[in-house]
């Protein structure tokens, strides 16, 4: 299988004096090499982070759906991928629940992104209600359907699931291996229907919410999980790095 994929989400935090972090980060993943290492900076620290990195891969934690035009305050595809980014990270519960984003929109981000070269980390997750009323895989799914492109060039090598439980994101709370799997193969499944078993068999599924050097190794070693997406843990050199240890 692929190496475990480590990802940063610094989601609003960080100004110039983070970009040593991001050094340290990089020179350390640098003899980490069993490890696939990326951050994902606001879009003011992109080009900068890009520049300061040799090793690591640098992404955006959201884009505009369309090319270009009279959107104050928006940023493209085409944009990012110039300042550096390699992948998008789409579909995070924060732009949800702040932004108002539908599964229609995050499809049509998704698709922009594709199409600017860039790679997708497509998030999904349940609250807590639906998972205590026993529907959070079926939620899951229908959420995942409705958010991904329906054709999807080298499914493999452009697109990574991020599995992200909203009572989990920031409270310290994680859902147990059993669940955690339970999820992960329930999105294989979802993945090869959608995508065929070829392609969509290579397709990381990362986990995301609360996860720290403490608890990495554990979370990490469970089936069908191909790395982390963090958010606290990634904003200093030592937490983050903590955790692409457990993961080598
Ligand atoms: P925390 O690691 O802070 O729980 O955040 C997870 C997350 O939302 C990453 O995208």
């Amino acid at each position: 299988a692929e190496r475990p994929y480590i990802v940063g989400n610094w989601k609003m935090n960080g100004t110039r004096s983070m970009l040593a972090e991001a050094r340290a980060i990089d020179r350390s993943s640098q003899r980490l090499m069993k490890v696939e290492v990326a951050l994902a900076p606001p879009f003011t620290l992109l080009h900068a982070v890009h520049r300061e990195v040799e090793q690591i891969g640098v992404g955006a934690q959201d884009c505009h759906p369309g090319a270009d035009g009279a959107h104050t305050g928006d940023i493209s595809a085409s944009m990012v991928s110039d300042a550096g980014a390699k992948f998008v990270i789409l579909g995070h519960s924060e732009r949800r629940q702040d932004h108002g984003e539908t599964n229609t929109l995050i499809r049509e981000k998704a698709e922009a992104a594709l199409s600017a070269g860039m790679r997708v980390i497509m998030c999904c997750g349940e609250t807590e209600a639906v998972r205590d009323e026993g529907k959070a895989e079926s939620f899951v799914s229908r959420q995942l359907k409705a958010s991904l492109p329906e054709r999807i060039e080298s499914v493999t090598d452009s697109l990574t699931i991020a599995y992200e439980p909203i009572w989990a994101i920031g409270t310290g709370r994680t859902p147990t291996v059993e669940d955690i799997e339970a999820m992960h193969r329930t999105i294989r499944t979802l993945l090869v229907d959608l995508f065929g078993a070829e392609e969509a068999e290579e397709v990381r599924i990362l986990y995301g919410g609360s996860v720290n050097a403490e608890n990495a190794k554990e979370l990490l070693s469970a089936d069908e999980v191909g790395g982390a997406l963090v958010g606290g843990a990634s904003l200093t050199a030592e937490s983050f790095l903590g955790i692409v240890i457990a993961a080598a």
